[in-house]
């Protein structure tokens, strides 16, 4: 079933909003101040938006229009400062969408306990969003992927987890440091077009700079291009996992309609900006992609690339047939790749007691209810 409402404001364009003042018999600059109250005000409803006259604002409600913004349905709040949102959205399917107060590069592997300081909660924080309810790539290590696709979120879906987590968390980027991973639910390249607008608007009307923003793809390729001509995109990121096509396809089936030397092409032509560097993502599972051969075919592969490797510990969950690689394995693993002069990193997995870290979203919310 296609959610796309027409009463959701949010998602739309400026030209859109203006659209929709003509019909009104509204002047256009009443389509700019909507702009503004929805994605800089960023108002729950048209109550709120006092720059409006009442009669524009009514004439909107009578037509059924609204912000569209989801409902928080539940909170998890994990010991390490992490919360995970579930997200109702207009037609009751849920998503979540997770904030990591202190930032989740966890670059320094040091395993040191984010949000000590509680002077400031928080210096930068990062919001995990999702882009579909469910979804269709079906990685075996992933809990998202039981739950099978159901649909694609829409522009303004997208953007309204993140409005609504600034909301709760009272954090008004440009001036608070929010940086945006899509990361969550869904293959974000299989919903490309209302990715890509989401990704529009939250720079240009939210106001968080497309430099702060990652996206994560399990490899298709196609979009990968795609997001190389974007005008406005995020950083790239890349699902890799397996350092070679026969483990890749087990882990990973996408990996028969997209191999990896097509990706790992796609990859080295991707028009990188200044300073800019890929990131490819590796989960690590026990006995089966973290030995020391793994580690140095995985250094052949993304040789001389301006990239680094973010290497992830299985988080593990019900369903889930593999488990997580000893401390020493990571370790070892990750020495083997920056002796090999290939930078990489040990991600601090975020909120794992409340099933908020990679990979487990939405399982456990599903089991329990
Ligand atoms: N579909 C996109 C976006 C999701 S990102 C993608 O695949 O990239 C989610 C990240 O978490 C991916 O890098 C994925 O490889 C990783 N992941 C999935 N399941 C995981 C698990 N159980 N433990 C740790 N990381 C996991």
């Amino acid at each position: 079933m296609n959610a796309e409402s027409n009463t959701s404001l949010l998602g739309l364009e400026l030209q859109e909003l203006t659209r929709i003042a003509e019909e009104t018999d509204e002047p256009s600059y009443r389509a700019r101040q909507l702009f503004h109250a929805l994605y800089v005000e960023r108002a729950s409803s048209l109550d709120e938006v006092s720059t409006l006259p009442k009669d524009f604002r009514s004439k909107l409600k009578t037509e059924g229009f609204t912000p569209g913004l989801p409902e928080i349905t539940k909170q998890f709040v994990s010991a390490d400062g992490t919360v995970r949102y579930l997200m109702k959205l207009a037609d009751g399917e849920t998503v979540e969408t997770v904030w990591m107060p202190e930032g989740d590069e966890g670059e320094t592997g040091d395993g040191s306990e984010a949000g000590a300081d509680k002077a400031r909660a928080w210096s930068r924080a990062t919001i995990c969003v999702s882009s579909q309810v469910g979804c269709a790539v079906n990685c075996q290590f992933c809990l998202t992927a039981l739950l099978g696709m159901k649909r694609n979120l829409t522009a303004g879906e997208i953007i309204g987890q993140v409005i609504t987590v600034l909301r709760e968390q009272k954090v008004s980027p440009p001036q608070d440091r929010v940086n945006l991973v899509f990361m969550g639910m869904g293959e974000p390249f299989l919903n490309f077009e209302n990715f890509i607008k989401a990704v529009r608007l939250l720079a240009k009307g939210v106001g968080i700079p497309e430099s702060r923003m990652t996206v994560s793809t399990a490899g298709i390729v196609p979009r990968i291009f795609d997001l190389g001509e974007s005008g406005v995109r995020p950083k790239l990121a890349i699902s890799l996992n397996a350092p070679n096509d026969e483990l890749r396809t087990q882990l990973m089936p996408i990996n028969k309609k997209w191999n990896l030397e097509q990706l790992m092409t796609a990859a080295r032509e991707f028009p990188l900006r200044n300073r800019e560097r890929l990131t490819f993502e590796y989960v690590l599972l026990r006995n089966t992609n973290d030995s020391a051969h793994h580690a140095r075919q995985l250094a052949e592969l993304v040789r001389g690339m301006k990239a680094k490797i973010n290497l992830i510990a299985l988080n593990p969950g019900p369903g889930v047939a593999f488990q997580t690689p000893t401390d020493e394995a990571v370790l070892h693993f990750q020495k083997i790749l920056t002796d090999a002069g290939v930078p990489a990193f040990i991600r601090r997995p975020r909120g794992r007691d409340i099933y908020a870290a990679c990979g487990q979203l939405k399982r456990t919310i599903e089991m329990t209810s």
